[in-house]
């Protein structure tokens, strides 16, 4: 039979998975022979059944539950459900990876009308009792039965009020009876029926409660933004009851080893006397610094302090603990690795190896790679974030603080940032010609698209804040103006973007730039011994290459070359090339395009200083760069010197039902074989340049969606005949490679037959998942939300790789490449190439290395460091 209940004393920190973080922690310090108040926990596994068993607790839980509350009753020497020496218990979640205040949390249970009498008398102190009492009806009321706190509070409030008194603790034990009394009635009269008197029945109630929190709004949320599967679910905790309500020898903290901002090793914390647990944490009461214990009972700080050195030894990590303090005497309530800042998760890693508590790999996997975001990117004053106003919350597509006059074109953003206006690029959704503005943006925000849209792929490359597919905004770019909620927006109005959040303020927000510290650089230093996987960066320029190189960046791993026609004075030129009749008059346009092609290349090469460059050839559907309006349309013919029919015949020509599975990548090299030679010619003349220089390039031509060998072989045949012929013709020695993306899935499936030709494989996982799944990669985030609700997905395959599917296809380009060439070098291109869950399949699957846009690579750097520490590769 499965065992579904564990007293502490059966459990250690091994049991996380079982038991949640709280259950494993509350064991393992009553094995260090800690003041912890005795009881047990009810697992993870138990949960799972709740679910399974359509949200109940099957006959077989409830009797390991009662089994582990007798033997709790013997330890502790109270009966449950004893009216004159009541038992009461606290119960409370505890999932195995922390989330702090996403669920729910009940003291004081076990209270009756009688046991509460029963607690007056026994302690001496019915004030206590009925504050007890009062505390549990609330929370109980909250938590099991969803009747919002605010309720009780009033009647509360009434009575301080009504004895015109300031302080909870001014009440007075008739004042308190009186509260619990008008609880009652109200919990009564909204909920149907009287608070219930059984505690058995309290309990359950109780279990069932915390089970559900599981599944509540904020917890799935928390869980998706934190990568935390839902099938993990919560285990409860039940614990005898300490109180730190019983006078004013008696009280209850929260402390930390270190301080979990800056990391300082200092003694950080606060405590309330005379109080419990959720007045310190939900800030009723406003607390003492924990310094002041020390002066208040200076053996119970000493003794406070030992244990929490102790924790610390043991966990070797910063400790976030819970204490009471019950009639002079210390009681341990929890203990965890603390949350921290960015700055302080990296001073205490580099710390804690000074004072040889921890090894420098030990201390890496101490830091999360995705908290380095912050310290790469301007953040909101806290203060002022606090103060604002969240107006509507879109997907959090690139991190960052944003706040800036709204624009409703490139154009405009471009005007106004030239003037020294901050501005925020307000689009239904970004398109190419939105480049310049995007660039210039402190953010972006779009009301359609999801995380690999347009918008959100462009800003993250940059690093630009932006919120995407924000639904409830409603934009009219004519009109100059978006609404929410009835409530406009009108051009140069100051909004705020939360990249990180995806929240959306209606208000200028004050914003801090990003310091990074001596300890990041330690830390990457440390990361870059530790790692097998290189990590390049997808850069489309000098200036984000330089970014990428600075923050680390071994070579560019993706160069979008589309890109860089997108600039208002590289535009017509592309256009004239779509429009031509002719092959010569393509060769005119292309002829154009070649030096400002070439000048591009040196711009990455020298960036990079030598590391290898991938450059993709031209990969986006041609229609792209024309435009789709008949205004527009009008003006472009006429500065083409063509009719307005002839243009808008060509548009309307290169329109396509499904341009993601249309004219584009490897396709349009082989209509138009000349765009491949020209980008041939540039690629090649500008590294013969660069390396007359002294710089060593060897650049790598990489192919787009290819999913037949005998495409590639088409498009490498012309390439090698250009590149050969410069090369020969220049009378110099230049080694060069070209290599395929691997981005449809039959290229994976036969990855052998590819790797013929192809002496480089990239997964452009975008793509990949795409046409894996079969999701649009700009339109699933719509109904994605509804997967992520309705539990079908954990979360978005266009973040994280999917590697039950996609990630199988992956494994099988991988073996069947290197079948044919046996060390043949590859590595991922697709956004997945930043996200560190994504970084570490990667390394499971022997990559060669990942690239990322540039503010991610310290990201990437350390998750390969935390892969190899896992999974050293031989
Ligand atoms: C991809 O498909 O993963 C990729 C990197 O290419 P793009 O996003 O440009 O289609
Ligand atoms: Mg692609």
């Amino acid at each position: 039979m499965t065992k579904y209940v564990y007293l502490f004393s059966e459990a250690d920190q091994s049991m996380r998975n079982l038991l949640g973080g709280k259950g494993a922690n509350l064991g393992q310090m009553t094995k260090l022979g800690m003041p912890v108040p005795q009881g047990f926990t009810v697992s993870t596994e138990a949960c799972t059944k709740y679910y399974e068993d359509g949200k109940r607790i099957n006959d077989n839980i409830k009797a390991q539950i009662e089994d582990a509350l007798h033997a709790t009753e013997k330890i502790v020497g109270k009966t449950f459900g004893d009216n004159e020496n009541p038992f009461l218990v606290s119960v409370r979640s505890g999932a195995r990876a922390s989330m702090p205040g996403m669920m729910d949390t009940i003291l004081n249970l076990g209270l009756n009308d009688e046991a509460v009498e029963g607690l007056a008398k026994q302690t001496n102190n019915p004030r206590f009792a009925y504050d007890s009492y009062r505390r549990f009806i609330t929370m109980f009321a909250d938590v099991v039965m969803e009747i919002p706190k605010s309720n009780f509070e009033a009647i509360f409030d009434a009575k301080k009020e009504e004895k015109g008194i300031e302080e909870d603790t001014e009440l007075e034990a008739e004042d308190l009876k009186e509260i619990v009394e008008g609880f009652k009635a109200k919990f009564a009269e909204l909920n149907g029926k009287p608070f219930p008197q059984d505690p058995k029945e309290q309990l359950i109630l109780a279990v069932q409660a915390v089970f559900r929190s599981w599944d509540n709004p904020r917890a799935n949320y928390y869980r998706k933004i934190n990568n935390i599967p839902y099938e993990w679910g919560t285990a409860v905790n039940v614990q005898a009851m300490v109180f730190g309500n019983m006078g004013d020898d008696s009280g209850t903290g929260v402390a930390f080893t270190r301080n979990p901002s800056t990391g300082e090793k200092e003694f950080y914390g606060e405590y309330l006397f005379n109080a419990q647990g959720e007045d310190v944490v939900a800030g009723i009461r406003t607390p003492k610094p924990i310094s002041e214990l020390e002066k208040d009972n200076p053996s119970i700080y000493k003794q406070f302090i030992e244990i929490s050195q102790k924790l610390e030894k043991h966990y070797k990590d910063m400790q976030d603990m819970e204490f009471t303090i019950e009639k002079g005497k210390l009681y341990m309530l929890q203990t965890r690795n603390g949350k921290r800042t960015a700055q302080a998760a990296l001073k205490i890693a580099i710390d804690m190896v000074d004072e040889g508590l921890l090894t420098e790999k030990e201390a890496l996997l101490k830091v999360d790679p995705k908290q380095l975001d912050s310290l790469l990117h301007p953040q909101f004053d806290p203060e002022s974030l606090k103060a604002a106003k969240v107006i509507a919350t879109g997907l959090n597509a690139s991190p960052g603080a944003a706040t800036g006059r709204a624009v409703f074109t490139a154009e405009r953003a471009a005007e106004m940032a030239a003037q020294g206006e901050p501005v925020i690029l307000v689009r239904q959704e970004t398109s190419p010609e939105d480049i310049e503005g995007m660039a210039v943006a402190a953010g972006v925000l779009t009301s359609r698209g999801g995380m690999t849209s347009h918008a959100a792929v462009v800003a993250r490359g940059m690093g630009t804040c932006c919120v995407a597919g924000a639904g409830k905004v409603k934009v009219n770019e004519e009109a100059k103006y978006f609404e929410v909620d009835g409530v406009k927006y009108q051009e140069g109005d100051f909004i705020s973007l939360d990249g990180s959040t995806g929240k959306i303020y209606g208000e200028q927000v004050k914003t801090m730039d990003a310091t990074v510290s001596g300890d990041f650089a330690t830390l990457m230093e440390w990361a870059d011994k530790n790692r097998a996987l290189k990590v390049r960066t997808n850069a489309d320029n000098p200036r984000d290459a330089k970014v990428a190189y600075d923050f680390g960046a071994e070579g560019i791993g993706l160069c979008r070359t589309e890109h860089m026609f997108f600039e208002a004075d590289r535009i017509m030129a592309m256009r004239e090339m779509i429009v031509s009749k002719t092959e010569e008059e393509r060769a005119k346009a292309l002829a154009k395009l070649l030096p400002m092609q070439r000048e591009d290349f040196v711009g990455l090469y020298e960036a990079m200083q030598g590391y290898p460059v991938t450059i993709r050839y031209l990969d986006p559907p041609l229609h792209e760069f024309l435009p789709n309006e008949d205004e527009e349309i009008a003006e472009l013919a006429k500065e083409m010197g063509l009719s307005f029919e002839e243009l808008k015949g060509t548009v309307e020509g290169l329109e396509e039902t499904n341009p993601m599975l249309g004219h584009r990548g490897v396709r349009l090299s082989i209509t138009y074989p000349e765009i491949a030679r020209m980008q041939t010619r540039a690629v090649i003349e500008a590294a013969i340049e660069v390396n007359k220089k002294g710089m060593k390039v060897e650049p790598e031509i990489m192919i787009p969606l290819v999913g037949e060998v005998k495409e590639l072989k088409y498009i490498k045949d012309i390439v090698v005949e250009v590149a050969d012929s410069i090369i020969k013709e220049a009378g110099v020695k230049l080694n060069y490679s070209v290599g395929t993306m691997i981005e449809i899935p039959r290229a994976a499936l036969l990855a052998d037959e590819i790797a013929k030709e192809a002496e480089f494989f990239s997964f452009g996982t975008n793509d990949l998942t795409q046409m894996t799944f079969g999701f649009s990669r700009d339109d699933a985030g719509k109904f994605l939300a509804d997967y992520y609700d309705k539990k079908v997905f954990n979360n978005d395959p266009f973040q994280h790789v999917d590697e039950k599917g996609v990630g199988k296809l992956m494994k099988m380009a991988v073996e069947g490449g290197r079948e044919t060439r046996k060390d043949m070098k590859m590595g991922i291109c697709g956004e997945h190439g930043g996200d560190p869950d994504s970084v570490h399949f990667c390394h499971d699957i022997n990559l060669s290395y990942v690239s990322c846009s540039p503010f991610r690579v310290p990201i990437a750097r350390l998750a390969a460091a935390h892969a190899n520490i896992k999974n050293p590769r031989k």
